[in-house]
């Protein structure tokens, strides 16, 4: 292989903005000139479009992802010393707003196929003190929901769901209706980190929820804990999505549904170069959700992994380990985890042998091209 000339990154929001570049700094320059940063109507506009992308009756739009989880677990009154059951293997974030409330995490093992947790490995961390569980969507695709609510339902426990990396994705019922990822549990929550599938150019994140009296319970909390101005019922934070972020993410709404199809095709592209690479697993769709590959997340046997890593950099191929470290080893949450636990075998693993390419919705086919043939290289 040629040294390359192609500045591949895992993430180019640079290329993305400028397919949209007119219409995205008018409608900056437009909440300039009125002045209207916080609150104002293209906040209004954002959220009820997403309401309706959503098909949910409620969106309340706040700071980031973490603000979101942890709005979403004061909404559910869980008492300091509940337990709420959480993958091993995720962003730190799902963890730390139940530490900070003085929950305690109960972390469980995933999937080896989807890297998500599964209605069987909640049930088995269950204990009288369980009252929640906050599934994550990893990587952009749903955990398998209908069993996950089913034993939710038999234990009496919140469903927060965790879906900062699939906003976007539908899940598929038994009964072959269908729901967006993130409309199925109580509530849901999402991040509009810039990476993410739908990403602002700055922070952001929301709520969601069909549960009207719910509703104002996040609204309440993520606005000082007041309903009505300078009368505070309740403790609260200060979480709001700023106008500026509003008017960039309601144009680029409009789009997710072609970006996630822009990933998928990248997606697909990268399966069929890897096909016959048998140390190699490609990622796994489960058959009851769809993909929008936030990251596109291959395991690599034989414990390869970070000499193909290293590999790849010198061809000039970018890539990342999410994550490198599971939550039950992270000093921070040692102590305050519910039971120590020894290591869960296959985030064990999975940390161990994940490693994700470059996915965004601007990979051209010589892009493509260049990076399968440096990962085709290594195994030759
Ligand atoms: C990004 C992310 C978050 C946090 O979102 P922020 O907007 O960065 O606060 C939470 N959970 C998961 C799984 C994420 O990927």
């Amino acid at each position: 292989m040629k040294e390359t000339t192609l500045n591949i990154q895992m993430v180019d929001l640079q290329s993305q903005y400028a397919r949209l570049q007119e219409e995205i700094d008018a409608a900056v320059l437009e909440v300039i000139r009125s002045a209207a940063f916080i609150n104002g109507p293209a906040v209004r506009d954002f959220q009820a479009h997403l309401e309706q992308y959503l098909g949910v009756n409620h969106v309340i739009p706040c700071a980031n992802g973490t603000d979101a989880l942890q709005v979403a677990m004061m909404a559910t009154g869980l008492q300091p010393g509940d337990e709420v059951i959480v993958p091993a293997f995720t962003y730190v974030a799902t963890a730390e707003v139940i530490a900070l409330l003085q929950l305690r995490p109960v972390m469980v093992d995933v999937d080896p196929d989807t890297f998500n947790i599964t209605a069987e490995l909640v049930e088995q961390a269950i204990t009288p003190r369980t009252r929640a569980v906050v599934p994550v969507n990893l990587f952009g695709q749903s955990c398998d929901m209908e069993p996950i609510m089913e034993v939710a339902r038999r234990h009496n426990l919140w469903v927060v769901e965790d879906n900062a990396q699939a906003i976007g994705a539908d899940y598929s019922f038994a009964d072959g209706s269908t729901r967006k990822t993130g409309a199925i549990g109580h509530i849901g929550c999402t991040s509009f980190y810039p990476s993410k599938n739908l990403g602002a150019y700055g922070d952001g994140g929301a709520i969601y929820t069909d549960d009207d009296e719910l509703a104002q319970q996040l609204r309440m909390i993520a606005n000082h804990g007041q309903n009505k101005r300078y009368y505070h019922s309740l403790v609260g934070v200060n979480s709001r999505l700023d106008s500026i972020q509003a008017a960039i993410l309601d144009i680029k709404l409009k789009h997710l549904d072609s970006y996630a199809a822009a990933r998928r095709a990248a997606a697909d592209h990268y399966d069929r170069a890897f096909a016959g690479i048998g140390q190699l697993q490609t990622p796994v769709r489960h058959q009851r959700s769809t993909h929008v590959f936030h990251q596109y997340t291959l395991i690599v046997r034989d414990g390869r992994r970070d000499e193909l890593q290293a590999f790849l950099s010198s061809k000039g191929i970018p890539t990342m380990i999410y994550y490198p470290v599971p939550l039950y080893e992270q000093e921070a949450y040692q102590k305050s985890m519910a039971n120590g636990i020894g290591k869960l075998p296959v985030t064990d693993f999975l940390c161990r042998s994940v490693l994700s390419l470059p996915m965004h919705t601007e990979l051209n086919e010589e892009t493509l091209e260049y990076i399968c043939a440096g990962v085709k290289e290594f195994f030759k």
